[in-house]
């Protein structure tokens, strides 16, 4: 009998998740010429790509290109799509024992950080992640509401999401016209009162989480002056020193851009930014049963026992007046049926991308890559060699004889199964069909595409009901 991995005999391989990682998992496959390995990959929406699609700024197309790759993986005769189909709902993990030797999970971190603090929940105050998703058009958020008939808002964070939020909410319709924002966020938008934006960071420049381009693009913004605040601009001893010991050049950068930014002076455009450092929120306060201002503590940078700066706070404290809160502290992984979740870190049990139990024994046949595996951290790319670590791990277990044994793993027999569970299951050609006519829409606009933003108008693309 032939061996799993041998052209008689695939190894048969279900990744979950269609975003970097996946894509990741799939081409780092395809680099092990000895192997012949066929690919199934699983995304309960019609459109693949995950946060490529609905994460990345629209305003930021360049970080998108990476998708030509992800194309090319998935012209390979062994790699399909399985679009419009979910994990927990559709299929089981029972399910896919029975059609494939290994199942690897990319599904992301879904949901976001709270930050603990009295008014969170209140009308107005959002999670920046969900701002994000609505804006670039992800189905599950085209009806949410953000009122932005305010005229401030705060944003709490200094991760690259809180910038990415701030500078959407300070551009003007010529700077986002454009971009493949979705139809319902650019008209919003454009009618958008927001003419404050305070971004709020508990520590100081050198820590701050956002990268030297994205910093240094709020300087250059059409209409918005921005403010940053002398005394919060120049970092304490303790960060200078650590930042030149550590010799890490995006610290260097933030922080000279930083202090440039605070020496500028407003030119007297429509809207205003201010990045703050070294403050917390302490309390979203209520007028009217919603958002009216948001009470911040002042911090102070220190050294902990381990050398980090950390801040503390002090007794100084501050009230803006605002009527919209974002809070920007990090995704969250999601958990998933029937797979051992670190409720605490918000991501899968694993050691290297194997899944283990909470005890440290290893799921057979069961991965993780991406988010899901190390948490929400690094850039697109990072996904590259976090993608490489699990499937170095999957061909090593294949090598060592430790694979699923399922009793179906025959192609006909899965199609049959997929199509009883969800008819409207959508192939990687029926995806190029609905990027076609986004692009073909955004042509006229001259935009990259036009999003559709309901599934229901994707199928129809498709002729399906
Ligand atoms: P992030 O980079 O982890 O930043 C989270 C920010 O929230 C940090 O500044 C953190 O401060 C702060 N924070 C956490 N808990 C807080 C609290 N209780 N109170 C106040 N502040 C708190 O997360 P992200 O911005 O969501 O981004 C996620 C990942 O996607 C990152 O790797 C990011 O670089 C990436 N991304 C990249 C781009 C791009 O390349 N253009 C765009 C978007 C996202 P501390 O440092 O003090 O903990």
């Amino acid at each position: 009998m032939s061996e799993v991995g041998s052209e008689e005999q695939p190894l048969r391989v279900a990744i979950i998740g269609s975003g970097p990682a996946g894509f990741y998992t799939v081409s780092n496959f395809l680099k092990h010429k000895d192997i012949h390995v066929e690919m199934d990959m699983f995304d309960r929406l019609p459109t693949p790509f995950g946060l490529v699609r609905a994460g990345v700024a629209p305003d930021h197309q360049k970080y998108k290109t990476v998708t030509r790759a992800y194309d090319k993986s998935a012209q390979s005769d062994n790699f399909r799509f399985y679009g419009n189909v979910a994990y927990g709902d559709d299929v089981s993990l029972d399910m896919l024992r029975d059609y494939y030797h290994q199942i690897i999970f990319c599904t992301g971190a879904s949901s976001d950080r709270n930050l603990g603090i009295a008014g969170e929940d209140l009308v107005g105050s959002h999670s920046a992640t969900d701002f994000v998703a609505w804006y670039n058009g992800h189905p599950d958020y085209v009806d949410a509401q953000f009122d932005l008939s305010q005229e401030s808002a705060a944003i709490i964070g200094l991760g690259n999401v809180a910038i990415d939020v701030a500078r959407i909410l300070c551009k003007t319709d010529n700077e986002l016209k454009n971009t493949d924002m979705a139809d319902h966020a650019l008209e919003a938008l454009r009618n958008s009162n927001v003419k404050t934006v305070y971004v709020l960071g508990r520590r100081g420049p050198a820590q701050a989480a956002f990268t030297p381009p994205e910093i240094k693009e709020m300087a250059e913004l059409e209409d918005t002056d921005v403010t940053i605040l002398v005394d919060e601009a120049t970092i304490d001893d303790a960060s200078r020193a650590e930042m030149e010991a550590s010799g890490d050049k995006n610290v260097a950068k933030n922080v000279a851009a930083i202090e440039a930014m605070s020496a500028a002076s407003p030119t007297g455009k429509g809207k205003h930014l201010t990045i703050r450092f070294l403050v917390s929120p302490t309390e979203i306060i209520e007028k009217d049963g919603k958002v009216s201002a948001i009470k911040i503590v002042k911090n102070e940078a220190y050294q902990d026992e381990s050398g980090g700066i950390r801040a503390r706070a002090t007794d100084i404290e501050e009230t803006i007046p605002v009527g919209l809160v974002f809070r920007s502290v990090g995704y969250r992984g999601v958990a998933l049926p029937e797979i051992p979740f670190h409720d605490a870190w918000g991501t899968v049990h694993n050691k290297a991308g194997r899944v283990t139990e909470e005890s440290g024994e290893i799921v057979p046949g069961v991965y993780v890559a991406g988010w899901i595996k190390r948490g929400p951290t690094g850039v697109i790319g990072t996904n590259k060699t976090d993608a490489q670590e699990t499937v170095a791990c999957m061909v090593e277990d294949l090598k060592a004889g430790k694979i699923l044994n399922p009793g179906n793993p025959d192609v006909n027999a899965l199609d049959e199964f997929i199509c009883a569970k969800q008819p409207d299951v959508v192939s990687y050609e029926d995806w190029t069909k609905i990027d076609e006519v986004e692009v073909a829409k955004g042509e006229a606009s001259d935009r990259p595409r036009v999003k559709f933003t309901r599934i229901a108008q994707m199928l129809e693309v498709l002729g399906r009901e």
